[in-house]
């Protein structure tokens, strides 16, 4: 075995060879001699462990397997992905792109110092929701604001401040589940408030929450079963009359919305979505819902309400293990400025303008893309389809928007191997598997990622050899010789 090992060749033997030579002049050299290092000591281990005698490529072809896999193991995790799933808000996809507006203020704001937490009027120390309390009241009619991680915080911090050691009462048709890892009784405990559930799974009048007061109740609450819904012989109280019983009763309503339209989505598509606004004007005392669902903007999460209240969660000392940063606000500013003028907002916010586009629009740019697609070597037909996509992210189980796909049937694999293949492409293109066809759903692609897709698919039928190209070098790695390490 000790012989094998001898035919390895020495690293600067390898550093020597073309391939790396190649890689060496794109990227750092530390890169490259710690790869090289790395590569060789798990094939030692390979070769000293392995059961039976294991070839050794010669020297030109080992180097040029290394250099392929120091540019593989150098690509970050997190990488830009073509959603072609047709799910608008896909959780595992980072949910809402933000617009344009919000990356240009992301970039302004965070490149330096900014005036995150002081007056630059008087010099004093402000709050941080500053950037963004003025426009939520704008927007929602709300007399106060804060914002938070994501509406899970939201939902944690709230019940903390409002009802901690106390009770509040939650119909049993919304003790909803989204994700998993969100479920609103564990939250609830987390929180320290008790859940006093009332009703049943499909009915829950409000006689219910009326004989479950007591003295330890905190507060009233609504959830937005939004990843369900419950039909048949079923009822729930209207907002109206939770706020009703609530002011009876000097309770709070707590309004969770979850996915949290800023304006009416209706024209988009999308009914009985809840909007921010008619919450508080129907006169819920604190609303909650997440930033990068139907708002379209980052990951956060934003309570609006009544000052009093409100200034009793941001003094609440959770406040600040759930505060944002500010890129976060940043990026929240620039998205909810579009909205001041809604018809901006349906061009300029990414989600609005995919909900927006006209399924004409779809089906002429999958017959546009399918010949492109039917053309690889790996794609033995493609064509365009009409179907139905999903706005996703806990969102809207029940509405379909009208969507068409290029509907793709591999060659000469299977086809996941083909959905697999597609996701190694760059950008990673993701798809979803139907009728063993992989079907790639125009409506979560804006119109200017077309050229993007088709090219990283051709790239991938073509792969440039010998050895790594230009486009598949990571970009942490190409750019590291110009930084300072
Ligand atoms: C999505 C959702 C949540 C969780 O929001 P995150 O921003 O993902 O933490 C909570 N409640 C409802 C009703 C939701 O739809």
């Amino acid at each position: 075995m000790s012989n094998v090992l001898r035919h390895i060749p020495s690293v600067h033997e390898l550093l020597d060879s073309p391939p790396l030579q190649r890689l060496v002049q794109r990227v750092n050299r530390n890169v490259v001699v710690n790869g090289v290092r790395d590569f060789l000591e798990n094939l030692r281990s390979e070769l000293q462990t392995a059961s039976r005698e294991m070839h050794i490529p010669d020297p030109g072809e080992l180097a040029e397997r290394i250099a392929e896999w120091i540019v593989r193991e150098g690509q970050p995790p997190l990488r830009p992905v073509i959603n072609a799933t047709g799910i608008l808000l896909h959780t595992g996809l980072g949910r809402a792109p933000l617009c344009d507006e919000a990356l240009a203020a992301v970039r302004e704001i965070s490149r330096g110092y900014a005036s995150l937490e002081v007056d630059l009027e008087t010099g004093q120390r402000s709050q941080r929701v500053q950037a963004v309390e003025k426009l939520l009241r704008r927007l929602t009619g709300a007399e106060a604001a804060a914002v938070v991680n994501n509406n899970a915080g939201a939902t944690l911090l709230t019940l903390s401040a409002v009802a901690g050691g106390r009770e509040v009462i939650v119909s049993r048709g919304q003790l909803i589940e989204i994700g998993g890892s969100y479920r609103l009784p564990d939250v609830m405990s987390a929180s320290g408030a008790r859940l006093r559930e009332v009703g049943t799974t499909n009915k829950t009048r409000i006689g219910d929450y009326r004989d479950a007061i007591g003295e330890q109740t905190a507060a009233l609450m609504r959830v937005h079963t939004s990843n369900y819904v419950v039909v048949g012989f079923t009822e729930t109280p209207s907002l109206d009359e939770l706020v009703t019983l609530g002011r009876q009763r000097g309770l709070p309503v707590i309004d969770d919305i979850g996915s949290g339209a800023l304006i009416d989505l209706a024209k988009f598509g999308l009914r009985d979505e809840p909007v921010a606004g008619a919450s508080i004007k129907a006169g819920a005392d604190l609303v909650l819902f997440s930033g990068d669902k139907l708002v379209g903007g980052p990951q956060c999460g934003i309570i609006v309400g009544r000052r009093p209240l409100v200034q009793q969660i941001v003094r609440h000392p959770l406040m600040r293990a759930l505060r944002v940063g500010k890129m976060t606000l940043a990026a929240l500013a620039a998205t909810l400025q579009l909205y001041l003028d809604p018809d901006l907002a349906a061009r300029h916010v990414p989600l609005l303008a995919l909900l927006g586009t006209s399924a004409e629009n779809l089906k002429q740019r999958a017959e546009r893309l399918a010949p492109q697609l039917q053309a690889l070597r790996m794609i033995e037909h493609a064509e365009a389809v009409p179907d139905t996509a999903q706005l996703g992210g806990g969102s809207v189980p029940t509405q379909a928007l009208p969507t068409w796909c290029v509907a793709l049937r591999p060659a000469t694999m299977s086809v996941d191997q083909l959905a697999h293949h597609c996701r190694s492409a760059t950008p990673a293109v993701y798809g979803r598997i139907q009728q063993e066809r992989l079907l790639l759903d125009l409506r979560s692609v804006p119109a200017s990622q077309d050229l993007a897709l088709v090219e990283g698919l051709v790239r991938l039928d073509n792969p440039v050899s010998p050895g790594p190209t230009q486009e598949t070098a990571p970009s942490n790695v190409a750019d590291s010789s110009e930084s300072a390490d």
